[in-house]
């Protein structure tokens, strides 16, 4: 799968979106179908079809498709599902629960949040609790992978909890979906939100709502924007195949490549090990040059990992990143309030040798800068 690095090799993106894409996804975007071509009207329900099956809900959910970047469709799950007689716990352990809790801010939606620390995963007990304590409370929203600093929170157990009190459940997978299994038959949820181009690995510009049909009939006039407008996408596309407004043609006809090349790969569990074995490579690597990670192994999702910044003097985080860099390999700033600290992806279309070649980029770079260790606590 590797593409030889050339001089006008684009630069390999470890970071957590936009992510590398094969060539042949690339490729697929060399077309331009009208919206009402029959072969695009085709695409879409293939996409669509696929993305529903991915959740196991062929018979019970649908998807709803939405142009824009992911956070477009967590605002949209969020100010459609959650009505405005409602009220909304949201799940606080990183950047990603905090913007689901602007969104019902902006949409003046009833929320309030249970918060843990950035290295700490959200707890179902914590949730059970207080679902109990607050009758008033409707939906459950959860982060799956919080991407500020990898974490997987336990989806499947706050699932449990949230059943067993009746509530609602909207989950906001957009780092983790297709990389880690969920499954409508192990987890109860009336929405689920993932975009085109984290671990489906097609180009941005798409977001998805995977919906339990009944809750998203529910939905009907909900909704206070008309672009975000869930129900009436989702109407339109079953009266007809066409989207709302100009779809994102291009970026379907990448998703729709990228979904095959998924299902070549051997789906959830053919992704989700390449990104393991990526993760596994990568932590070992750095550990080796004497980084740590902000998380022990157990909490680690595979998708990206943050490492705490050295305490070496001469290391210079922007030396760091532009020598990374000029070797082709693009990392990612920290976004902690708890430590100094970077991160690097694992989830795009990279394998072993990229990750062989982003540590091999580290060694040098270090040695650079004259850091010999990337221990945060040595000097
Ligand atoms: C990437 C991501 C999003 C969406 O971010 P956009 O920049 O709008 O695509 C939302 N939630 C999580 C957990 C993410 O990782």
């Amino acid at each position: 799968m590797s593409e030889s690095t050339t001089a006008d090799q684009d630069p390999w993106l470890l970071t957590p979106g936009p992510l590398t894409t094969s060539r042949t996804v690339k490729e697929a975007m060399l077309h331009d179908y009208g919206s009402r071509d029959q072969r695009f009207i085709d695409i879409n329900h293939r996409v669509r079809s696929r993305l529903v099956d991915l959740v196991d809900g062929a018979d019970s959910h649908a998807c709803v498709p939405l142009q824009g970047s992911g956070t477009f469709v967590v605002e949209a799950m969020l100010s459609n599902f959650v009505p405005s007689e409602g009220k909304v716990l949201i799940l606080v352990n990183g950047a990603y629960g905090q913007r689901m809790e602007s969104i019902c801010a902006y949409h003046g939606l009833s929320a309030e949040s249970l918060i843990w620390a950035e290295d700490e995963p959200v707890d179902s007990s914590a949730v059970a609790e207080r679902l109990t304590a607050d009758a008033s409370i409707s939906h459950v929203a959860v982060v799956h992978c919080e991407t500020t600093t990898g974490i997987l929170n336990p989806i499947e157990e706050v699932g449990a909890v949230v059943a067993a009190a009746d509530r609602a459940l909207l989950i906001d997978s957009m780092s983790a979906f297709g990389a880690l299994p969920v499954s409508s038959r192990r987890i109860r949820f009336d929405a689920l939100v993932a975009s085109s181009n984290k671990c489906l690995e097609g180009a941005p510009g798409m977001g998805f709502c995977l919906a339990a049909k009944d809750a998203l009939e529910a939905t009907q006039g909900n909704s206070d924007s008309l672009c975000l407008d869930l129900y009436q996408q989702w109407r339109g596309l079953e009266a007809n195949g066409q989207w709302r407004f100009t779809p994102p043609t291009h970026c379907i006809l990448a998703f729709d490549q990228a979904l095959r090349e998924f299902d070549e790969e051997g789906g959830v569990s053919g992704r989700g090990g390449r990104y393991r074995a990526n993760c596994n490579l990568l932590v070992t690597g750095m550990r080796e040059l004497g980084f740590e990670t902000l998380l022990p192994d157990e909490l680690q999702a595979p998708i990206i990992v943050t490492f705490r910044m050295p305490a070496d003097a001469a290391f210079d985080f922007q030396l760091f990143y532009d020598g990374l860099s000029d070797r082709g390999y693009i990392i990612y700033p920290g976004k902690l309030t708890i430590a100094e600290s970077f991160r690097m992806g694992c989830i795009g279309r990279l394998d072993a040798n990229h990750m062989r070649g982003a540590l091999n980029a580290v060694r040098e770079v270090m040695g650079e800068m004259g850091v010999a260790s990337g221990s945060p606590t040595a000097g």
